[in-house]
């Protein structure tokens, strides 16, 4: 098994770019497990599964679904995920599916393979606390409501998307409550993680710091 880093934080706490960085500057492969939940959501969505489907209904088409992570990258039955998995509809389907027992069954092997034969920066909600509970290094990122609205804001205008920061605002609000507050695996600081708040930070600072952290 490889060395973990693990990073949990809300969104738009900064967690994606700087894990992606911090990666790149220690070799390590990163692993985005919001983008496995958002690639399940939209398999679950193309399949017409609505929010409130039964647990047999969402294994039934789990059964017949394959989810790969190969250097990082993120193969759904087959195909490479791209931007699709990022607009803010998914991102509320991923949240809502990501509360189902049988959803975060399916991708706990998946994410715990990821580091079988590779270091990894793994990031996501629960990284700390349920896949990597023993990894090597832990951080929690936070940063204010502000903040993490304006960068989720800033990050989908770059992707082209057409969204008000008041959208982005409601968008990252309502899946961080629902995020923190259900039953299993809900988003919180591990006890021996290292809780950073990058509201008044740079990137690189942050990078500095964790990567202090870590090698120090
Ligand atoms: O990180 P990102 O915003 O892409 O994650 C999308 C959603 O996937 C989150 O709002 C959360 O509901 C879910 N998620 C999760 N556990 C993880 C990573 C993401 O529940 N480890």
């Amino acid at each position: 098994m490889g060395k973990v880093i693990a990073i949990d934080g809300p969104s738009g706490s900064g967690k994606s770019t700087i894990s992606k960085k911090i990666a790149d500057r220690l070799g390590y492969t990163y692993l985005d497990t919001g983008a496995l939940y958002r690639s399940v959501a939209l398999k679950l969505r193309n399949s017409s599964v609505p929010e409130d489907a039964s647990d047999a209904e969402i294994a039934s088409i789990l059964k017949d679904t394959s989810v790969k992570v190969r250097d990082g990258d993120i193969y759904l039955d087959g195909a490479l995920v791209g931007d699709e998995i990022r607009t803010t509809e998914i991102g509320h389907y991923s949240s809502v599916f990501s509360a189902r027992k049988v959803v975060r069954d399916f991708l706990f092997d998946i994410q715990r393979s990821a580091s079988d034969d590779n270091d990894i920066v793994a990031e996501g909600r629960d990284m700390t606390t349920v896949v990597f509970p023993d990894a090597y290094r832990k951080f929690f990122l936070t940063a204010s409501d502000e903040e993490r609205a304006g960068r989720r804001f800033r990050q989908l205008k770059d992707k082209g998307m057409d969204i008000t920061v008041q959208q982005a605002m409601d968008d990252v609000k309502k899946r961080d409550e629902r995020d923190s507050n259900r039953d299993i695996a809900p988003l919180k600081k591990a006890e021996d993680a290292t809780m950073i708040d990058t509201s008044s930070m740079s990137i690189e600072q942050t990078i500095d710091i964790i990567l202090e952290h870590i090698t120090g």
